[in-house]
């Protein structure tokens, strides 16, 4: 199937070609037509299922004023430039206007002068612009609600009511959540009606091919394997030389030359972790960086960018960057810190092994979070064998999960 079969206009289609969009992931083939049909949808899609170019290509197709709210600053300018790359070839480009919070409000109040056709923002700045009367929310026809499942758990519930009550009531309104718990249902039935349910588990770039790991260390041994793991450039290549068991998940190609590792995301638990971690590779002429929440806005976009463009091999972070950040051919993504939730790790590991391309991530398991680690093996449906690497070795690691 191609983009041409969806009834979309040809600069679009064209567009999303220069985008490297040969055919439309499965996500794309079912909701947008029925976008396009003014249905309201709660699509159940992956991590890197393509889901933004799932809505934004039938919203501008369609011109009708929209909202998409998003649960990170980061997120939102991604979805931004989405729309901005896709509108590219269009005579008349939609005007694309992304609010975030963290910034000062002034401009976006000037950008919202005259309107915006596509607003995409997160939730508190989006009341506040409507408080400043920068915007009306019952002038937007079609509402999309983006990772809604991390909206909820971001705490945006009052946000997200305050927003309703003042949206139009005869609207268009598109949900898309990674995971479907309870709150996410609630906040579904609230805002949507009679919407056609998807649930999107494809192949190609809608089914990630991730390798996974799960290495036993000791606490305080971590920062060590991290680095020596990364100066060993072996986490692509072949990690299984160094630890005493075979590897027997399928080693991912080498994917780029001499560096393999050359971009490497390691999740801890804390914004203080992230800092403490990133230094200590620093030390080591690692070069590293934190991520995180406390960190200002520009330095943010500082460093994702730096990251993103190889000034920087390793990002060091929190769960900030664990949703909706599309970062091109990340090869490694190592939970220095297990995630607290299943879904969590989901989440995480989906930020390597995007758009078709192979990924790998490594889990260090300490002896403590043993279990922990088995209740996500078992929430996931999956089962890795624990290893332990030459030097790091921890006594007694059979029993971390292997029997
Ligand atoms: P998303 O789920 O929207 O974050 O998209 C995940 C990744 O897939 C992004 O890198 C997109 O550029 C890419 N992508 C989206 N749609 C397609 C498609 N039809 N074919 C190939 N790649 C795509």
């Amino acid at each position: 199937m191609n983009f041409s079969d969806l009834e979309l206009d040809r600069h679009l289609c064209e567009a999303a070609m220069q985008l490297g969009f040969i055919e439309p992931s499965a996500i794309q083939q079912q909701t947008i037509p029925n976008i396009l049909k003014r249905r309201d949808l709660l699509a159940l899609a992956p991590t890197g299922s393509g889901k933004t170019a799932a809505y934004a290509l039938p919203i501008v197709q369609l011109g009708k004023r929209s909202i998409v709210l998003v649960p990170t600053r980061e997120l939102a300018t991604q979805v931004g430039k989405v729309f901005t790359q896709l509108c590219r070839l269009l005579n008349d480009p939609a005007k694309i206007v992304v609010a975030i919070g963290g910034l000062s409000i002034n401009p976006q109040m000037m950008q919202l002068r005259g309107g915006a056709d596509v607003l995409i923002a997160t939730p508190g700045r989006l009341l506040d612009l409507a408080q400043h009367n920068a915007v009306r929310l019952n002038e937007f026809e079609i509402v999309v609600l983006d990772e809604a499942d991390r909206l909820l758990s971001l705490g945006f519930a009052d946000e997200l009511n305050a927003i309703a009550k003042q949206l139009l009531k005869q609207r268009q309104t598109l949900m898309f959540s990674a995971t479907f718990e309870d709150k996410v249902k609630t906040l579904a039935e609230s805002l949507l009606r009679n919407p056609l349910r998807l649930e999107v588990l494809a192949k190609g770039i809608d089914k990630p091919d991730i390798t996974q790991r799960a290495i036993c260390v000791d606490d305080k041994r971590r920062t060590q394997l991290l680095a020596h793991l990364i100066k060993q450039g072996q986490l692509v290549k072949n990690i299984g030389n160094a630890t005493d068991h075979p590897v027997t998940s399928q080693e991912p190609t080498e994917q780029s030359g001499e560096h393999p590792w050359h971009s490497v995301l390691v999740f801890v638990a804390s914004k203080y972790g992230a800092s403490h971690v990133a230094e200590k590779l620093t030390r080591q002429k690692i070069k590293a960086q934190a991520f995180h929440g406390d960190l200002s806005q520009g330095a943010r976009t500082q460093a994702l960018d730096d990251f993103k463009h190889r000034r920087c091999d390793v990002l060091v972070t929190t769960d900030l960057a664990a949703r909706g950040l599309d970062i091109k051919d990340l090869p490694v993504v190592i939970n220095y810190d297990l995630p607290r939730s299943a879904n969590d790790y989901t989440h995480r590991i989906g930020r390597t092994g995007r758009a078709g391309a192979r990924g790998l991530a490594i889990n260090f398991v300490m002896p403590e979070q043993a279990s922990h680690f088995k209740l996500i093996e078992k929430r996931n449906q999956f089962k890795v064998e624990r290893e332990n690497v030459a030097g790091f070795e921890v006594a007694g690691f059979e029993t971390l999960g292997n029997v």
